[in-house]
């Protein structure tokens, strides 16, 4: 029996979680033994001539090309994983959302502006239909090889819809807001084993948002240790100002 063809595609983004997918090390060769990849440029030259059963999508959509393009891309697979932020939430180049079009694209392009077919960014979600999400800046290693195999049996992937705090407090970190510093955890989805914190780093929204979340418990954090509602609005604009919610995955 024929493996899948498995395409994998970049729009606008860093690269960073296709370096991910490259540098799976031996998690890798075991993922290789069931599928075949047809085009990932990151690793390889060849091309899929539009032949895939499952497209795996880097970056988000930031002009009317880009929309063409992700159109085409689904209409060829049978399966499209969006992975990255970029990708899931419209990541950090959704920070561009915060500000009028036409402004942002003259401080950028200047004088050439109108060459741009600048539009505001989208996640991929936005414009055609996702069947599985990796969400993480970057991705999460083994959460991709986890999805990529439900994707392959035909089986759902349910992204956790819970808060970082509850993966970090079951790694026994001790929290960010008793060292006087701020953090997302609360509000943003898990799924990523709180590696950040793991790592003595903070939780800066990645993920995207919970869909519920504690509104209340954040605000009674933030009155505790005294600090500034803006400081928290602007961590969160980092990631997630493109993206509406991710609607319910697959
Ligand atoms: S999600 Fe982050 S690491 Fe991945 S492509 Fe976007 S900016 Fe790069
Ligand atoms: S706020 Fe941050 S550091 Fe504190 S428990 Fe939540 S994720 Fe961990
Ligand atoms: S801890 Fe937060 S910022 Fe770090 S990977 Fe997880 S969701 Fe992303």
């Amino acid at each position: 029996m024929s493996k899948p063809r498995v395409a994998f595609f970049d729009f606008a983004c860093c690269e960073g979680c296709q370096l991910q997918v490259a540098n799976f090390g031996e998690a890798l060769l075991d993922v290789l033994k069931l599928i075949d990849v047809v085009e990932f440029r990151e690793v390889m030259s060849e091309k899929s001539n539009e032949k895939y059963d499952i497209a795996i999508v880097e970056g988000s959509i930031t002009t009317n090309h880009d929309i063409e393009r992700i159109k085409k891309i689904r209409n060829t697979a049978k399966v499209l994983i969006a992975y990255g932020s970029c990708a899931t939430i419209g990541g950090v180049n959704g920070m561009k959302n915060n500000f009028p079009l036409e402004k942002i694209k003259k401080y950028v392009y200047n004088k050439d502006a109108n060459y741009f077919d600048t539009i505001a960014t989208k996640a991929v979600h936005q414009v055609v239909k996702v069947d599985y999400f990796v969400h993480g800046c970057p991705i999460y290693q083994p959460e991709f090889i986890e999805v990529l195999k439900s994707a392959l049996r035909g089986l759902p992937y349910k992204v956790p819809d819970y808060s970082v705090c509850v993966e970090c407090k079951l790694n026994e970190n001790e929290c960010m807001y008793d060292k006087g510093i701020t953090c997302l955890g609360p509000i943003t989805r898990a799924g990523c084993n709180s590696w950040c914190i793991n790592n003595g780093n903070i939780c800066y929204g990645c993920r995207g948002m919970v869909t519920n979340p504690a509104k209340n418990a954040q605000m009674d954090v933030l009155d505790k240790y005294k600090i500034p509602l803006d400081w928290i609005k602007n961590k969160i604009n980092m990631y997630n100002k493109a993206g509406e919610q991710a609607p319910e995955e697959k």
